[in-house]
């Protein structure tokens, strides 16, 4: 099925002709709960990843884990539809404590541990996104010209600000050979929150028109000053329902690649590379949460609720609103930023 953004509210270059200069593209992943395989584009899905290839771990130093989810125990609550496996009383996923976090997968494959550092306390990364330039119109290449992205992210967090670490693996699709696939990557056995294990779902990505963030220096001052004037016009003739540049002409929610940052919680950072100074391109976005009260009219038109006007709460129910059950930050969107000039300089990662 495929999933079709129904067209904005207003013609926003109408309004602003002054924006045409500044549209882009971005594709929409539109992830939902599937069984993705590993020669496909996934969140949480299996990746294509050579059974002779050490899994990435992260060495750094993490706190104990006193409680947790078993992996395969949140597994079976969302089989059966419990929304928390901790809330399923009686049967709820037990949670154990654990004094160090442990690094053995349950059914470690002789190639699974990690052989890079060797070292004990390293924890695998969770993977949660496999996406192919083949599937994702917006998808740039690799620093080499690859055309696979990996995305991983360490389950536990580090320091006093509980920041995370993810991680980038670019492959050439071809170049691995399906035989010789790691079946069963290694996992922590418990993970500190039900949000850390995503939930496989297939994409179907749709390239859309995009606009920038309009604050601060993301466009011509004249220009963010007449988008703020109309969406002020429009909430007064038509109160708070009215669309409103940011949340409805600009960039759409959830899972995508390519585009602009969105700005909501931090306002406009400036992101350039750590290791040259240019200022980097945005590779991809994050976000737990593909619709919300203040977006649904980007649903799908194969999911969308008729019923619903204005910013009416969406009723969609888990598997629409937050398909791969990710989150990140306090639900904000994680952007992924690599540097244009050497793709080998390390990517950046921005909450916002
Ligand atoms: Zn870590
Ligand atoms: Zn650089």
């Amino acid at each position: 099925m495929t999933r079709t953004t129904p067209a904005r509210p207003v013609d926003v270059e109408e309004v602003f002709p002054g924006l045409a200069a500044y549209r882009g593209t971005t594709t929409r992943l539109h992830p939902r709960r599937g069984r993705p395989g590993v020669g496909d584009s996934h969140i949480g899905g299996p990746m294509l990843w050579p059974a002779d290839e050490p899994w990435p771990t992260c060495g750094e130093a993490h706190g104990p884990v006193t409680h947790g989810y078993v992996p395969d125990e949140i597994r079976r609550a969302r089989e059966i539809g419990v929304a928390d496996p901790g809330a399923d009383g009686a049967r709820a996923v037990e949670r154990h404590a654990v004094s160090q976090a442990p690094a053995r997968a349950e059914k470690p494959t002789p190639t699974s541990t990690p052989t890079s550092t060797g070292d004990e306390g390293a924890v695998p990364f969770v993977a949660l996104a496999q996406l192919f330039r083949r599937d994702v119109p917006d998808l740039a290449a690799g620093p080499d010209g690859e055309d696979m992205v990996q995305l991983f992210r360490c389950p536990l967090p580090h320091g006093p600000h509980l920041e995370r670490r993810y991680h980038l693996r670019w492959r050439r699709a071809d170049a691995e050979s399906a035989d010789r696939m790691l079946s069963t990557p290694p996992e922590l056995p418990l993970l500190p929150w039900e949000a850390e294990l995503p939930e496989p779902c297939v994409t179907h990505p749709e390239q859309v028109i995009t606009y920038p963030w309009a604050e601060d220096d993301t466009l011509p001052a004249a220009l963010t000053a007449r988008i703020d004037a109309w969406d002020d016009a429009q909430e007064a003739a038509h109160g708070r329902d009215a669309p409103c540049y940011q949340s409805d002409l600009s960039i759409p929610p959830g899972w995508r690649v390519g585009g602009f940052p969105s700005w909501a919680s931090t306002g406009p950072m400036t992101v350039d590379c750590a290791t040259c100074a240019a200022p980097m391109r945005l590779l991809l976005t994050a976000e737990g949460y593909e619709t919300d009260g203040g977006t649904h009219n980007w649903m799908p038109l194969e999911e969308r609720d008729l019923a619903l006007e204005g910013t009416t709460r969406a009723g969609f129910g888990l598997s629409v609103v937050v398909p791969t059950r990710l989150r990140f930050g306090r639900d904000r969107d994680l952007h992924v930023f690599v540097c244009p000039a050497d793709g080998g300089h390390p990517p950046r990662w921005v909450l916002s």
